[in-house]
């Protein structure tokens, strides 16, 4: 189970390495000082059958035999010297060495040739160099490599010591260090399997602030969580709400015929056909409302983008909506001043916005009150402010207009579907443009559309 974690294989794979680079690391270093220590070796040989002949050729025989046994020691290791000519032999070295080793096999070796020579009572050997001279006479000097072997395996030895540490080192900081780097992925895996389990909504993973590919996935993950569960909460609350409002006049619908259903009285009749018209037709609104926002939101809504009039479009309009202003005694003016007429917009989708953003001004505004329609224009956009003097929307609430068929506990007096706003915002957002509030309770409302005059990535039919 432990083993099979992937920090875990992390932190082995990590001590793998770092156990081979050292292997590979001292391997060499080992390599290089055997080589090292051999061809000093091999040069103290030389140097010494170089003096041992110089010596021989000067004073003879002589020369050899007169060395004290007890100074045969150059560069603080002990040497033996061998002399031979004809049937004559001569060795002269450490005693021991003329006990083990058995110099008569040094016989016959050829001028400058290396020969090792070993015994099974050691676990030694004697490095012998051979020098040949012009008279027959064969100087031989040898040393021990149990010098050299001896560092080497105090080498070898320091080494599988720090090796061992080494390796519980590495393999701690790895696991340490996996854990840690894999810790938002573990987070993850914990509070996914929480909701899996519980059903509980909310991931409950930390805050991760520093930047890593990792802690990216985390808040990716959020943020993807977060949006799926607001659209699944808007989801419900659509249905819930469409449910509510369609049941409505299906009901009344059914009420109507059940009692036209009693009645023989044609007129009665007529009178209930009509009602069911009526309700019928607002069943209509409410769901070929809801299709065109759908449309709108993911971007199937086809747009007629066509020059047209915009100061007329808002003139007509303004004449519609004073009839049932002037029953309020409501003023609606216009104050036009973007410097041109003509602009570049789906007219009827507009004509749509505009008759929304009026009905509401004048449906949600106290007799004898005004609305003002301000164009104007910046760099790149039209901005259009439908202003009135109503009732207005609390701060609580101006968040949730926007939100299909939500409709606020002050404006419930008035009909309504909820729809408009959706519609509205729908409709501009699919021009590339943007539609905002400013609203306070009791103080009036500002809805203001900005739409740019180069109408771009649209598909025009
Ligand atoms: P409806 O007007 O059919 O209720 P809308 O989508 O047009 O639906 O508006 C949603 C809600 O926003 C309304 O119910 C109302 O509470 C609020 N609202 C919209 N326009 C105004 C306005 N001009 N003044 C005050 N409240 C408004």
């Amino acid at each position: 189970m432990f083993l099979n974690r992937v920090n875990f294989k992390i932190a082995l794979t990590f001590t793998l390495f770092t156990t081979l680079v050292s292997i590979i690391l001292f391997s060499a270093l080992s390599f290089l000082l055997t080589n090292y220590y051999k061809t000093e070796d091999y040069r103290q040989l030389n140097v010494r059958l170089a003096t041992m002949e110089g010596q021989y050729k000067l004073s003879g025989i002589n020369a050899i035999t007169s060395v004290d046994v007890g100074e045969m020691i150059q560069y603080g290791k002990p040497y033996f010297i061998r002399v031979t000519k004809d049937k004559f032999q001569l060795a002269l070295g450490p005693l021991e060495w003329q006990r083990i080793f058995d110099y008569e096999l040094l016989n016959g070796k050829k001028n400058g040739e290396l020969t090792k020579l070993s015994s099974s009572e050691v676990d030694y050997q004697l490095d012998v160099l051979t020098h040949i001279l012009d008279d027959g006479s064969i100087l031989q000097t040898g040393i021990s490599d149990q010098h050299r072997t001896q560092v080497l395996s105090s080498l070898n030895r320091v080494f599988i010591i720090l090796l061992i540490p080494l390796v519980i080192i590495s393999l701690i900081f790895g696991v340490f260090y996996s854990s840690n780097t894999l810790k938002p992925v573990s987070d993850l895996t914990e509070t996914i399997k929480g909701i899996i389990k519980t059903g509980k909504k909310r991931p409950d993973i930390r805050k991760y602030n520093n930047k890593n590919e990792l802690s990216e996935l985390i808040i990716l993950f959020n943020t993807l969580f977060n949006k799926n569960e607001n659209l699944i909460k808007g989801m419900k609350e659509t249905l819930d709400n469409v449910s509510h409002d369609l049941r409505t006049p299906l009901t009344r619908i059914r009420g109507i015929s059940e009692i036209a259903l009693t009645n023989s009285n044609p007129e009665q009749w007529q009178e209930a056909l009509s009602d069911i018209i009526e309700d019928i037709d607002i069943i209509i609104r409410i769901l070929n409302a809801l299709l065109d926002i759908t449309a709108a939101e993911s971007g199937v809504l086809k747009l007629k983008i066509k020059e047209f009039n915009l100061k007329t479009l808002l003139e007509k309009s303004i004449d519609l909506y004073n009839f049932i202003a002037e029953e309020k005694e409501i003023s609606i003016s216009l104050d036009y001043k973007i410097d041109r007429e003509i602009v570049n917009a789906d007219e009827e989708k507009i004509r749509q916005v505009v008759a929304n953003l009026l009905d509401n001004a004048v449906k949600y505004t106290e007799n004898g009150g005004n609305v003002t329609v301000t164009a104007e224009q910046t760099e790149s956009d039209w901005v259009i402010h439908i202003n009135d003097s109503g009732i207005g929307i609390s701060q609580d609430e101006v968040g949730n207009i926007w939100r299909r068929l939500y409709r606020s506990t002050k404006s419930r007096t008035e009909p309504g579907l909820g729809l408009g706003l959706s519609m509205v915002q729908a409709i501009i957002n699919s021009h590339g443009g943007k539609v905002e509030v400013k609203s306070e309770l009791g103080e009036g409302s500002t809805f203001t559309t900005t739409l740019p005059f180069q109408i771009s990535n649209i598909e025009e039919t």
